[in-house]
């Protein structure tokens, strides 16, 4: 799948410290395959990976990260981007609010205008009107009303009128009669585009001049979700997409398409056949879905916030020049406590919580070192050579620790200092790696 893809593509990309034109390339292509797969349109991929490509190279990695972290970092960054950045609301001015539901048959028009009704009454507080524009199967008014029964929301029909303009109208001064505010118009689709189909979406849309028309899309078809969107907003030039059908395995790579084609951003999704299942549509959820990975990047984010390059190029030097003492091994560990929890950390890693499932991790892990290295000197801080044993037994009952505990801190000081020292270069400053193992 799409995640796995994604994996094997980043992976190219471990153990190098920098990213670079080589690394990156062979990344992006798995990316832009992935993309592909997750049926997104072959140009919007193409021009996708160019422009992550370009941010990517000659950045800097943090210590922490592998550079393919850092590169599921901008991916996601521009994805999110890709699909409109924020959130986008739905314009609820109007006395009443009318929204009009476009799109082709099946598509979901009929439940998402239950769902969103649904979701206004309750979320809203509004006082919504369903009205049955699907004048061609009397089974369609049916359904409009199990629906609003089943959400308690009243349903205008006119199953005798022909003139579905008529209908739309009529509702709304009805609406305006019964203290309606919201007036959510389910009309008819087609199973493809064709034009006696849009004359009359058209004339609806003219008539009633809705304050939102929303357009109706099945995520599962993909490509040919692009098509439609592309015809209905040539003729509506409507406000926003919804997005259906998004529960199951569709990844949802249509809605990076149909943003990039049609420009509208996608205001809702619907995930299941029930009221309840509408969800404001998050740009960077989608993305994060798109490209199965969600932990990864709070992880990278995480890091970035935290870890201060420049404090870990000082460090370098420092223990390139043997000056690397107790007082650094501190802020070090400060800087990884900086970044949360062990255990979680440990979790947001793939494959690692259950790499790591024996090991036993405490949370307060540097508690005692902490204690430790707070009882030593500054002199015997910056060089640790000079503590002896009459030294280690005053650190230990300042730090109200044992004399074991200190020698392990030393011992630990150590094998680190030299690990660090032959592990210099790049990949070789895993701190994080280093303490825990
Ligand atoms: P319309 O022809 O555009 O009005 O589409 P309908 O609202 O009648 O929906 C067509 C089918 O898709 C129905 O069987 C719905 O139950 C189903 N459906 C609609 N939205 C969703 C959704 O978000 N998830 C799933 N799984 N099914 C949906
Ligand atoms: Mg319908």
């Amino acid at each position: 799948n799409l995640s796995d893809k994604l994996d094997k593509a980043f992976h190219i990309l471990k153990g190098h410290g920098k990213i670079t034109e080589v690394n990156v390339a062979e990344t992006l292509k798995e990316v832009r395959r992935a993309l592909l797969d997750a049926d997104v349109n072959f140009k919007i991929a193409k021009d996708f990976t160019t422009k992550v490509k370009e941010k990517a190279i000659g950045q800097d990695v943090l210590t922490t990260l592998q550079p393919g972290q850092l590169l599921v970092k901008l991916v996601k960054d521009e994805l999110t981007e890709l699909m409109g950045g924020d959130v986008a609301g739905i314009n609820l001015s109007g006395t009443p609010t009318v929204i009009l539901m476009s799109g082709l048959q099946g598509s979901g028009k009929t439940t998402f205008s239950g769902k969103l009704a649904n979701y206004l009454l309750t979320k809203k507080n509004k006082k919504p009107l369903l009205v049955a524009c699907d004048i061609y199967r009397p089974a369609a008014i049916q359904q409009l009303y199990v629906v609003g029964d089943s959400i308690g929301v009243e349903v205008y029909s006119e199953p005798e009128n022909k003139n579905p303009v008529e209908i739309a109208q009529n509702a709304i001064k009805h609406a305006k009669a019964n203290g309606f505010n919201v007036v959510i118009v389910d009309t008819a689709g087609r199973l493809a585009v064709d034009e006696e189909m849009m004359n009359e979406i058209e004339r609806v849309h003219k008539a009633i001049q809705p304050h939102e028309t929303l357009f109706v899309v099945d995520a599962m078809t993909g490509q040919d979700a692009v098509n439609t969107a592309k015809t209905f907003n040539e003729r509506l030039n409507f406000d926003g997409v919804i997005l259906t059908k998004l529960d199951g395995d569709t990844r949802g790579g249509a809605a990076i398409s149909i943003k990039s084609v049609v420009n509208k951003p996608i205001k809702f999704v619907g995930t299941g056949e029930k009221m309840d299942a509408i969800d404001v549509f998050y740009p960077v959820r989608m993305a994060e879905r798109i490209l199965g990975m969600g932990d990864v990047v709070s992880l990278v984010e995480r890091a970035q916030e935290q870890f201060d390059e420049e404090e870990a190029r000082k460090i370098q030097k420092k223990i390139a020049k043997n000056e690397f003492g107790f007082d650094d091994f501190l802020s070090q560990i400060q800087q990884v406590k900086k970044m949360g929890n062990m255990k979680d950390l440990v979790g947001m890693i793939p494959g690692a919580s259950k790499a790591m499932k024996d090991v036993e991790i405490e949370d307060d892990a540097f508690k005692h070192i902490e204690a430790i290295i707070h009882s030593m000197t500054p002199k015997e801080r910056s060089k640790p050579a000079i503590i002896d044993v009459k030294r280690k037994a005053r650190i230990a009952k300042g730090s109200g620790t044992k004399i074991e505990q200190v020698n392990q801190l030393m011992k630990q000081f150590e094998q680190m200092s030299k690990m660090m020292k032959m592990m210099q270069g790049p990949g070789g400053k895993n701190l994080m790696k280093m303490m825990g193992g």
